[in-house]
């Protein structure tokens, strides 16, 4: 199972972080931030973000 962002692509919304069922998403400055030992790879974050910067791959 994978999560990947594409930080060339991500306007820093921050809806994925408020839709994530177990809250593993963070938006930093660098970008947003996923703690990969809470991630269940459901996918809500890759539906719901605008600009499709999110590929989760189960
Ligand atoms: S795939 Fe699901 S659990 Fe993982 S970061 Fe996205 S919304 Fe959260
Ligand atoms: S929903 Fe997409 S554009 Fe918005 S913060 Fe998340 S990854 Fe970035």
């Amino acid at each position: 199972m994978k999560w990947k962002i594409d930080r060339e692509k991500c306007i820093k919304c921050g809806a994925c972080v408020g839709v994530c069922p177990v809250m593993s998403l963070e938006l930093k400055d660098e970008g947003i931030v996923n703690d990969l030992k809470k991630c269940i790879f459901c996918g809500v974050c890759e539906k719901v973000c605008p600009v499709g910067a999110i590929k989760v791959e189960r």
